[in-house]
């Protein structure tokens, strides 16, 4: 199933994703539809639980950046952007310590599109139906990614990921804003297209170094990509054929770069020094 097809069908866009998850699953849309309210409170609720707090997380690689940077003043982001990197950042240190957050698409990238919810509910007085119809939107997009490319990293990199985390937050915000399916289709490929390639490299194989970072960024690219979109700008490349030309990088994408912890920043001397202390330490604790 592409995404035009939805567009094309000429209905309400959220009211199409629906009835298009009803025909392939069976549940009835009123059921799926409270599924989608239940993923996003849980999102908002962890949002504000976990806003700006310090967290303890499995390897100890991470666990301050999203206090850090909810006690800073922005110099250069909008308040929208900061809000919603600190949830970003946050929520992906929430993950690494264990704790409650909705995979979207994946643990590894769960911080993203709460930050956007976050920061419209927060900042532009988002209502709750408007919001959930725009999280259905992301929703759709993360299905068609799915259906026709992948969303882990260990088949496409971390571009299936956080790629697929940024393009379904990007058309997140630009249907909110605009209620237009074309504007949020090039919202997400603008989004996708800007993380293409991107490796996946979790230090010592532990979703923390580079990934929580990655959610604070991937966020921000999000924003632009649907600033870009209510602009007018238009993806050249349609999003189908983005998600297509996604799948065909991470298809060629050699395994060391696929989630095994083998290559890209997890090879690096550091990543090497740090995975070595930690496994001391295990070490350590283990004979105590
Ligand atoms: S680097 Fe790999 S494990 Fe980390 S967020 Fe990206 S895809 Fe997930």
């Amino acid at each position: 199933m592409k995404f035009k097809e939805i567009l094309s069908a000429g209905v309400p866009l959220p009211e199409e994703i629906l009835r298009r998850e009803m025909a392939e699953s069976g549940v009835p849309v009123e059921l799926l539809r409270r599924e989608m309210q239940k993923l996003m409170e849980v999102m908002l609720e962890e949002a504000e639980k976990q806003y700006g707090k310090r967290q303890k997380t499995l390897a100890g690689f991470t666990g301050d950046n999203g206090s850090k940077m909810a006690s800073h003043d922005a110099v250069m982001l909008s308040e929208f952007s900061h809000m919603a990197t600190v949830v970003a950042l946050s929520l992906a240190e929430s993950n690494a310590a264990m704790g409650r957050v909705v995979a979207c698409p994946t643990g590894g990238a769960c911080g993203v599109v709460p930050g956007v919810m976050y920061a419209l509910k927060k900042l532009k007085g988002a209502q709750y139906d408007e919001l959930l119809n725009s999280f259905i939107v992301a929703g759709g997009i993360g299905w068609c990614i799915e259906k026709n490319a992948t969303i882990a990293g260990a088949e496409g990199g971390c571009q299936a990921e956080m790629g697929t985390a940024a393009a379904m937050a990007s058309a997140l915000l630009t249907y909110y804003f605009t209620e237009s399916g074309e504007k949020a289709a090039n919202a997400a490929a603008i989004a996708l297209k800007s993380m293409l390639g991107l490796v996946c490299d979790p230090v010592g194989g532990y979703v923390e170094v580079p990934c929580v970072k990655r959610n604070g960024i991937a966020v921000n690219i999000a924003i632009s990509a649907a600033e870009m979109a209510l602009a007018g700008i238009e993806s050249v490349i349609p999003f189908d054929e983005v998600v297509e030309a996604m799948h065909r990088v991470g298809k060629s994408l050699p395994e060391s770069l696929r989630e095994t912890g083998l290559g890209g920043l997890a090879a690096t001397p550091t990543a090497r020094k740090i995975v070595k202390d930690l496994k001391l330490r295990q070490h350590s604790a283990e004979k105590q």
